[in-house]
């Protein structure tokens, strides 16, 4: 099969004007400008998107399908504390099926406007089996034992049973303030032998450094409430928490980092990926992202859309129109890297996913656009669900 399209941004060199992709089964066999492809794999069926922009599918870094049913149901707290008091009263109104529904409804949502991969965590991973991911999907085992240190490797060890016979999957420990030194260090035991990816929540907000650094203030004071043993509090921040083990994590939010923070990010031979959600910021009103910093370190920069607890949708698009208003310096193509290229990078597929390229996953999306020139600038403006799209070699209706 070829597809044609007014201009194929390949994220893999200059957009290509009347260009063209061949597919065969699952994957991509040919891309170049129409009339070569068309020559070359003369005989094939050719589906003419018109004039649109082909690219590759987006790919979500962060994500938590769990709560898409909580859309609208939390307005913006005073503090980040009383956030998650709001979000786990919310959640003791839900049972499995309704967890069920809401990971199926959010996989229909984030596939409407052009996600074809995503990093998704779950807390509930013996809910995993009954769902069939109609997308690439990297499930994450979200775990806590904070009212429970003593059962870390228990907890962990009981994800990676539900989760063992996915295609893909990781382990999750959720935050520093949240899941023990045990549970990180489970997880990195783990990820070693089964070479799994680890992701994991780091210096979201000012209340996490304060409970870190100083032993004092909203999230400090709940957390000792609720029974978390506060003895690794004080003198430490969550950055300098979780250094140690050999697998490196995906960093989700990286808000709130000190001088010390990125003196300790500097020295590390490990680049991690890091993953910035641009609209659960703004709710939140974080400390400003050190885009331009954290890149110049070396860090893999990816976005995120987080759970509809803190966002409104699922769509990608939105987040690259919000990482735009706040970062007007990066140019459209950088953008547009930051869920394609990166992530793919971030997920250990960059020979597989994020670019159009020979012999790369034949997951490819397309809107329509007036001028290829501007094609960059048009698709990080996009406000609506993709018009057009196809997941391993299979055109979606
Ligand atoms: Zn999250």
């Amino acid at each position: 099969m070829i597809i044609r399209a007014k201009v194929v941004v390949t994220m893999d060199g200059p957009p290509i004007e009347n260009g063209a992709v061949a597919i065969s089964g699952e994957r991509i066999v040919d891309v170049g400008r129409f009339s070569d492809v068309a020559k070359k794999h003369s005989g094939e069926e050719v589906v003419d998107l018109g004039e649109q922009a082909l690219l590759p599918g987006l790919i979500n870094a962060h994500c938590h399908l769990d709560y898409t049913c909580l859309r609208g149901k939390i307005p913006r707290q005073k503090s980040f504390t009383d956030w998650i008091r709001a979000i786990n009263a919310e959640k003791a109104r839900l049972s499995p099926k309704d967890y069920v529904a809401s990971i199926n409804d959010g996989f229909a949502e984030a596939k409407r406007f052009g996600t074809t991969t995503m990093a998704n965590l779950t807390a509930f991973p013996e809910l995993v089996s009954r769902i069939e991911a109609p997308i690439r999907t990297w499930w994450f085992a979200e775990l806590i034992d904070l009212r429970d240190p003593s059962r870390a490797n228990e907890i962990v060890d009981f994800a990676v049973e539900q989760l063992k016979s996915q295609k893909q999957w990781g382990l999750a420990p959720h935050a520093p303030f949240t899941a023990s030194a045990d549970l990180y260090r489970r997880c990195q035991e783990i990820a070693q032998r089964e070479n799994l990816l680890l992701t994991t929540h780091l210096a979201e907000s000012r209340e996490e450094t304060s409970m870190f650094r100083n032993a004092t203030g909203e999230l400090y004071d709940f957390l000792k409430e609720i029974g978390r043993d506060m003895s690794d509090c004080g003198g430490r921040t969550p950055v300098e928490r979780i250094t140690g083990g050999n697998r490196p994590y995906l960093l989700v939010h990286m808000n709130d980092l000190s001088q010390t923070d990125f003196e300790l990010l500097n020295k590390s031979t490990t680049k991690s990926s890091i993953v910035h959600c641009p609209r659960s910021h703004a709710y939140f009103g974080h400390s400003p992202f050190q885009f331009q910093k954290l890149q110049e370190l070396g860090f893999n920069i990816c976005l995120g859309t987080d759970s509809l607890a803190s966002n409104e949708d699922l769509s990608l698009f939105a987040e690259l129109r919000t990482f735009r208003q706040k970062f007007p310096n990066v140019s459209s193509e950088q953008i547009l890297e930051l869920v394609t290229v990166n992530p793919a990078r971030a997920l250990e597929q960059n020979n597989a996913l994020g670019k159009i390229r020979t012999g790369f996953l034949a997951d490819l999306i397309a809107l329509p656009i007036t001028t290829s020139t501007s094609a960059f600038e048009e698709i990080v403006a996009c406000d609506r669900p993709v018009s057009w799209s196809m997941f391993s070699g299979r055109i979606l209706a």
